[in-house]
């Protein structure tokens, strides 16, 4: 079986037709074989990864095969968006596994950047998220999302797709991303992908990996119970806060541990009290054991 390509230049003419992906370590090689692209009028889809790829990550990586011409994936875990006591350094690392799976989604190009290529030396710059970042994840990780949008900025200034990809999975992350690009007059068509479940229901998550055999059998429990207030929703009730209660006891019962479960504005962010016609995202985080597991449903009440 062929191994993954490498950056050489000159050939690039060729690879959106080649299976095997190149795989760029540097900034330069990857700027070299993207303009290679670029040049010969093809349109660069974007995929952004910390690797450990799962299904949920592949089929981005099809959608964007289908809406562009050459499709770049990176797979960098970023260390800027981890909290001290967070698993950074236990973070599942699987190149050969990963790029595996980008040539079978049918990635052309993958970079695979080293720490000290994404951020050589101090940095003096960073970017503040008004509101966006408030609630959710933004209140429970610190510091989460400005690490995030310091790596995507970083990143779509490197790759300067024409279109990204993103998983509704990280829906606040979506949506400050999506912000980002809007208000910085980037030129990159923001995608937003639905969230691939297993077949009980859980979201899947490179995290995943960390559940003992019991935890995976208690874990789809966070959708159900979004499924219930879903249900809940689009049935009439117009103050969910009674039925959150109660479904955060119950996943408590069954050994999860609430970071936030809630209803928010779908655009803003913010927490709503009482439901509207506006659309609403209903979403979790909740801890077991070790492992944080997210998942949300988009509510589009009927009026
Ligand atoms: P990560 O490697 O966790 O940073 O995720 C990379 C991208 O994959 C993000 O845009 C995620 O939202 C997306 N993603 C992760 N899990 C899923 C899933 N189960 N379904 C769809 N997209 C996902």
């Amino acid at each position: 079986m062929a191994g993954p390509a490498h950056a050489d230049h000159g050939e690039s003419s060729e690879r959106s037709s080649v299976a095997t992906p190149v795989v760029c370590r540097s900034i330069g090689e990857l700027r070299t074989v993207v303009n290679a692209e670029r040049m010969a009028g093809r349109r660069i889809g974007f995929v952004p990864t910390m690797g450990a790829l799962h299904e949920g990550h592949t089929s981005l990586i099809r959608i964007a095969n289908e809406m562009t011409d050459t499709v770049v994936v990176s797979i960098f875990v970023n260390p800027t968006q981890f909290g001290p006591t967070e698993d950074f350094d236990t973070y599942p690392r699987q190149l050969d596994t990963d790029l595996e799976a980008c040539r079978n989604s049918g990635a052309q190009i993958v970079f695979t950047p080293t720490k000290e290529q994404i951020y050589p030396g101090t940095s003096f710059f960073s970017m503040t998220i008004q509101h966006l970042a408030d609630h959710l994840c933004g209140a429970s990780r610190p510091g989460f999302f400005n690490g995030v949008v310091q790596v995507v900025n970083k990143l779509f200034n490197i790759v300067q797709p024409d279109l990204a990809v993103f998983g509704q999975k990280d829906y606040q992350q979506f949506r400050i991303l999506e912000r980002m690009a809007e208000e910085f007059h980037q030129p990159v068509q923001m995608v937003m992908a639905p969230i691939v479940r297993a077949n009980d229901g859980l979201a899947l998550s490179s995290r995943n990996a960390y559940l003992s055999r019991e935890q995976r059998r208690i874990a789809p429990g966070l959708y159900r119970s979004l499924r219930f207030i879903q249900q809940h929703l689009l049935d009439g009730v117009s103050v969910p806060a009674r039925l959150i209660g109660h479904q955060k006891e119950e996943l408590r019962g069954k050994g999860f541990e609430i970071d936030y479960l809630g209803v928010y504005s779908a655009q803003t962010m913010q927490p709503l009290e009482r439901i509207s016609d506006e659309e609403l995202l209903l979403a979790g985080a909740v801890k077991l054991g070790d492992t944080r597991l997210i998942d949300n449903m988009l509510v589009k009440p009927s009026g």
